[in-house]
């Protein structure tokens, strides 16, 4: 591996790809067999006119259907592609084609070929090309080199053209103007336009030339991180992360996701333990002004998403009030990464046709401030939220207002991660159950018949190296089974 990649990474460093139109070209293809049609059928996809010949040399006797690849068969061709059974058959179609100066590929030997055959798509008015070696990694490379190019990209074009010329009036020198598109392209400005707001890009563009620092002040992305499977996080998420000067995070964002911040970015931690506010909620609203003041880019990454229990609200009204840019980007709430990583629909045709999330956090006097009446409601699952605390009294409530005590219930803990944990049961040994597993927070507990689905749909098998999970789960099924 290390050769190989080696290699490829020679030859690809920084070098000029040089993109040949296949469209109205004259391809030949020379071999017959698999590799050959299917080279035959993408290159005529492309728009090629495809000539197909045999690989057998000149000399040798070919089946008489086929024309032999001869000098002749080179007349008039732009491309030439080498893809017979045989490696003698292949080398002497690159030589005489290099001999001609027609570019040359070969699919067998790529590296003998004087061309190389790229993996190809185009997406948002950008054309990616790549080839690693292997058709199976190009396929995959290219899916993934794609999934990093945001919607819509193809505003940033549109956009540049309209303002080269004043940027170039602005800006004479050369590297000078480089540098700033480079900031732009990778900052708020860029952003504004590939949401559509290219009048307030060119705002933010002219506060820029004119070196107006205050107008030119960075600006806040309010970042859900999703539940704690970092690969959940958006795409938007990651983009915006990356661009970041400075990340401030939560307790419940997963520290493989703060690591995906630039190497050089301030990372700030600012989280808060169920009952402690190490950094008062105040103190947090008023870093993301400074630290915008200051010509930031700040991301506040959040557990889940900032705008279910994650006073996202609040930290967005302060920069309102303060005039400082911001986006939120939504991310994955807990209550839909634990149900779906548990095997538990939140909804069901046949179960559930609406759900609530409930947050079960009690008030400084120990009370809880629930509307039970609402929550008992047949057809209706229910999600609690901060509920480990106060689980008893919370499924006490829940059978005083008339939810029969076998309801199904499920505690997630640690949804979505390697350590995800559920212990299953019913409203009214839910609480028991979590109470014998030593159940720790972060947990959510599911509440209705759709916990029931979980029997057949569990599919999420967290990682056994990662602790006891297994028999933690079995522990509290052999005590349930125990006692009934
Ligand atoms: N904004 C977050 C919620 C913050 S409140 C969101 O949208 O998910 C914090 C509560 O979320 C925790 O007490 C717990 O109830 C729940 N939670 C967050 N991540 C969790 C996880 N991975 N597993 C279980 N519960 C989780």
């Amino acid at each position: 591996m290390g050769e190989w990649s080696d290699r490829v990474y020679r030859r690809s460093a920084g070098s000029v790809g040089a993109r040949l139109r296949l469209s109205g070209s004259v391809v030949l293809v020379v071999g017959r067999g698999a590799a050959a049609e299917a080279v035959a059928g993408r290159l005529t996809a492309a728009g090629a006119e495809v000539r197909a010949v045999a690989g057998c040399l000149a000399d040798a006797p070919g089946p008489p259907e086929d024309a032999a690849f001869t000098s002749a068969a080179l007349d008039g061709v732009s491309l030439v592609v080498a893809a017979s059974a045989s490696p003698l058959a292949d080398r002497w179609v690159v030589r005489e084609s290099s001999r001609r100066n027609i570019p040359v590929a070969c699919v067998r030997a790529p590296e003998t070929g004087t061309v190389d055959l790229t993996e190809a798509a185009e997406v948002a008015g950008v054309r990616v090309d790549v080839r690693t070696g292997d058709q199976r990694l190009d396929r995959d490379a290219l899916g993934r080199v794609l999934a990093a190019i945001p919607a819509r990209y193809e505003r940033l074009g549109a956009w540049l053209a309209r303002v080269e010329r004043s940027v170039h009036r602005a800006i004479p020198d050369t590297a000078r103007r480089r540098r700033l598109w480079d900031r732009l392209l990778a900052g708020p400005v860029a952003e504004l336009v590939l949401r559509g707001h290219a009048q307030r890009a060119d705002g933010a563009l002219a506060a820029v030339l004119a070196g107006d620092s205050a107008c030119a002040a960075g600006d806040v992305y309010l970042i859900g991180g999703g539940p704690g499977d970092p690969d959940l996080l958006t795409v938007r998420a990651l983009r915006l992360l990356r661009q970041a000067d400075v990340v401030l995070y939560d307790r419940l964002v997963a520290p493989e996701i703060v690591a995906l911040a630039r190497d050089d970015a301030e990372r700030v931690y600012v989280g808060k333990q169920p009952d402690r506010h190490p950094v008062p909620q105040q103190r947090i609203n008023g870093l993301l002004v400074e630290y915008a003041r200051r010509g930031l880019r700040v991301a506040r990454v959040k557990g889940g998403d900032p705008f279910i229990f994650g006073r996202g609200g609040e930290e967005i009204d302060s920069l309102m009030e303060e005039g400082i840019a911001f986006e939120v980007v939504p991310g994955i709430t807990a209550a839909s990464g634990c149900a779906a990583y548990a095997g538990i629909p939140l909804t069901h045709r046949d179960h559930a046709q609406s759900c609530v999330f409930v947050t079960g956090h009690r008030k400084a006097n120990g009370e809880l401030a629930l509307d039970f009446d609402r929550l008992v409601r047949p057809g209706q699952t229910v999600v609690f939220y901060m509920g480990l605390k106060g689980l008893e009294q919370l499924t006490d409530g829940l059978i005083r207002h008339g939810m029969a005590p076998c309801t199904p219930a499920a505690l997630v803990q640690q949804g979505t991660t390697d350590n995800q944990r559920v212990v299953s049961g019913t409203v009214g040994d839910i609480a028991a159950l979590a109470l014998e597993a030593g159940a720790r927070a972060p947990t959510l507990v599911i509440v209705g018949t759709v916990v029931r689905l979980r029997e057949r749909l569990a599919w999420f098998e967290p990682d056994p190296a990662h602790g006891d999970v297994n028999r933690f789960a079995a522990r509290a099924q052999t005590k349930k089974a125990r006692r009934e």
